[in-house]
């Protein structure tokens, strides 16, 4: 039996999580359960897997989970810090980090510095605080294993593989509901527009990441720290169909790729399956129907998100921690009417011109930086032009 704590059952992630969970009762056991704000949702969950513990991080919807769930002998946390403290529990053998944004960093070093094993959904921890992340797991020896769809496929490309063997990893992207649209239309385009993803079902925040190219910037980081692969090694493709879920290209000249239909169910039970593979439920490549497959160099100009992560990335140090904070305000301001889609790269991209890189960050320094940066998006956005 493995025990798990799942951070974000009630997102996207989480929700499939609990499907997969669901389908081998005799494998895993749901230790405990988080949500943010969806007390009603996380009560309904919790009276059908019966967790020792649930944790809401808005202190405001305590109570309405306490009443939910009163008679069960659940034991109920509230606060931010909670999730520290489900991920570091020592009853747990595998954390599940399905949180959004840079709130999972500390989630995440929890888990592994209490040697948990870590699934790791929640990109923007490797983001800002990778070195921290990868230092962590070394020294408790445990895994990180990824549950983004193009890192699973990297992990599963690379199995019984030589790492220094890898000439490049190739990411695919599906480009988003704008892919091929010029600066004119991008203009006009409204965050109702933006939650259109063509394949993918997924939460606010990482389908405006998708529109704006951001997802697969995040996305370079994250593999740069999941895989221990310098920027020039890591490639970016698009390929509309989703169906390609990312590439591995070996010195010898072979590519290996894992396909697939976009679920993400797939990927989610490989990581907690791994190394395992058990039957799983996603619809099937149907090879006789398969519409042809494409694939097309990203649009760095109209789209300067992924050059942004980049450069980013090249930098090092604290800035990945900034690009990823003025993301996420620039993101929540779009989405609230208060910055365009347009804007979202332009406030990036002042918030890191501005910033005194801190090279090897702490987590608290880490966590100024982001707090700052945030602040400073606020206020570009305010000033227009
Ligand atoms: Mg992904």
């Amino acid at each position: 039996m493995k025990r798990i704590a799942l951070l974000g059952s009630t997102g996207s992630i989480g929700t499939q999580a609990l499907q997969v969970v669901d389908s081998f009762p005799e494998l895993f056991r749901v230790h405990s359960l988080s949500a943010h704000r969806q007390a009603a949702k996380l009560a309904r969950q919790a009276r059908h897997f019966l967790p020792a513990v649930v944790a809401i991080s808005d202190e405001s919807c305590y109570n309405e989970l306490k009443a939910e769930l009163s008679g069960l002998g659940i034991k109920i946390l509230a606060g931010p810090d909670s999730l520290r403290e489900l991920a570091a529990d020592q009853e747990t053998d595998i954390v599940l980090n399905s949180l959004v944004g840079f709130a999972g960093l500390a989630a995440t070093l929890a888990a592994l510095s209490a040697g948990n094993t870590l699934a790791l959904a929640n990109k923007e921890s490797l983001v800002a605080g990778g070195h921290l992340a990868m230092r962590q797991a070394a020294e408790a020896g445990v895994n990180i294993l990824p549950v983004d769809s193009e890192h699973s496929a990297i992990f599963q490309c690379i199995q019984g593989q030589q790492l220094d063997a890898v000439e490049k990893i190739v990411l695919t992207a599906s480009g988003g509901p704008f892919f091929g649209r010029n600066l004119a239309f991008l203009q006009t385009v409204t965050p109702q527009d933006a939650l259109k993803h063509p394949n993918w079902v997924m939460g606010a925040k990482i389908t405006i990441d998708s529109a704006t190219m951001m997802n697969k910037g995040l996305e370079v980081i994250e593999a740069r720290w999941l895989f221990g692969l310098p920027y020039e090694k890591i490639d970016v493709v698009v390929h509309r169909e989703s169906i390609v879920h990312s590439l591995v290209v070996y010195r010898d000249g072979a590519v290996l790729a894992q396909l697939g239909t976009p679920d993400m169910r797939v990927p989610i039970q490989y990581a907690l399956t791994y190394p395992e593979r058990l039957l799983g439920h996603a619809p099937r490549v149907c090879w006789n129907t398969l519409s042809p497959l494409n694939f097309a160099p990203p649009d760095k100009s109209n789209f300067p998100c992924l050059p942004l992560a980049y450069l980013a990335g090249a930098i090092g140090g604290s800035m990945p921690c900034v690009l990823n904070a003025a993301n996420e305000e620039a993101v929540r301001l779009f989405l609230g009417g208060k910055a365009s889609f347009l804007d979202i790269p332009r406030i990036i991209e002042r918030v890191m011109n501005k910033h005194k890189v801190v090279t090897e960050p702490d987590f608290d320094t880490l966590h100024d930086v982001d707090k700052e940066a945030r602040l400073l998006s606020q206020e570009y956005a305010k000033m227009k032009g």
